[in-house]
């Protein structure tokens, strides 16, 4: 048996589909993009 944290802790990282790096978690947010191809849409 595993303890929550360590369920957690195995969660795969969210990523970016765009282009593959690593996304920081943000709660609030439904974006799965990262900062960099979120900008590149906004233009
Ligand atoms: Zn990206």
């Amino acid at each position: 048996m595993m303890s929550p944290v360590e369920f957690f802790k195995t969660l795969p990282k969210k990523v970016c589909p765009e282009c593959g790096q690593h996304v920081e978690e943000q709660a609030e947010s439904y974006l799965m993009e990262c900062e960099r191809c979120l900008s590149k849409k906004m233009e």
